[in-house]
């Protein structure tokens, strides 16, 4: 994850928005069958964090990019990379880098949702309490592979299942954490926006830092200026399907993220962040730090949203 704003105290939000809505697993008598396996979507983290940092440039990077693409042309109907460069303020030199697209039913639906998180990691250990580590790059299981992971299992499972009205584009960006600033983060959202799809997604969802073992994503307050309705919405279907205790629906701290270039662009896009992390942006951003549990949690809220109750529409 790349900034955050202004840090605002948890509020809680007005009762009207947190109404009543069924605690515990789904009920059975709305029986939905998901298909969303958080064991793939761990191996797929795990497999990203076991060739080490992934920042443009670094050894893990190209390797991963192969391996991501070739996922998209797995599951999507189409799959390319959107390569851009960049002057970096750090070393004076153009930086490479790809955001990674692919789509499914895209063209022929109604309703189309992008789907984003970034893939690659902080070149920098800048908030390391250890002076010696702050010019390491990161490992990034959360704050990276956490976002990819998910996406990577849920073009499995909504690949062939979407309703004909529902097209969905997954999006992985690059140049996300960069930096230092924020004035060079967010880079691959910024390219993607720049460069709109025909047709245009209706609106976003992105997901970063989703993998925390201890996992709670408030509502973040960018998105609800942006996309309240998506937000409110969203949070009660995953009450609906018993995951309100993940998706609190209490104000979290303001996130600068990759959402801000699409919001600004005129695409109503949300972030889904825990960004209750000591370990951001330092060495201690590891494996162990995150839980299949907890990436299960994300895919079931993306699956229930995408698949099963697809009739929200930005108004
Ligand atoms: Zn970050």
């Amino acid at each position: 994850m790349g900034g955050l704003g202004i840090v605002a105290c948890l509020a809680l939000v007005p009762q009207a928005i947190g109404q009543k809505s069924p605690q515990g697993p789904p009920s059975t008598a709305n029986a939905f069958a998901f298909h969303f396996d958080k064991a793939k979507a761990w191996d797929h983290l795990l497999k990203q964090c076991a060739v080490g940092p992934r920042n443009p440039g670094s050894k893990g990077y190209e390797s991963t990019k192969s391996y991501l693409l070739d996922e998209m042309k797995k599951h999507c109907d189409n799959a390319h990379l959107q390569p851009f460069t960049y002057t970096w303020s750090v070393t004076g030199k153009p930086v490479a880098m790809a955001n990674i697209v692919g789509d499914q039913n895209w063209k022929d639906a109604k309703t189309r949702i992008l789907l984003l998180a970034h893939w690659d990691t902080r070149p920098s250990s800048d908030m390391d309490s250890s002076d010696a580590n702050l010019k390491l790059p990161i490992l990034g299981a959360n704050d990276g592979a956490s976002g990819v992971a998910v996406l990577l299992e849920l073009m499995r499972v909504t690949k062939a299942r979407l309703s004909k009205d529902v097209g969905v584009m997954y999006l992985l960006t690059d140049g996300e954490d960069l930096g230092p600033e924020l004035s060079e983060m967010f880079l691959g959202a910024r390219e993607f926006a720049r460069k709109m799809p025909t047709p245009r997604p209706d609106y976003g969802i992105l997901i970063d830092m989703i993998g925390d073992k201890n996992l709670k994503v408030p509502m973040e307050p960018n998105s609800m200026r942006y996309a309240g309705t998506l937000v409110k919405e969203f949070y009660l279907n995953a009450a609906r399907n018993g995951l309100r205790e993940t998706f609190p629906m209490v104000y979290g701290p303001v996130i600068e993220d990759d959402h801000m270039p699409l919001n600004e662009a005129g695409l109503p896009t949300m972030d889904l962040i825990d960004f209750d992390y000591k370990h951001w942006h330092t060495q201690q951003d590891t494996v162990d730090k995150c839980s299949a549990e907890s990436l299960g949690k994300i895919g079931l809220a993306l699956e229930s949203w995408v698949l099963k109750d697809p009739a929200f529409k930005i108004m």
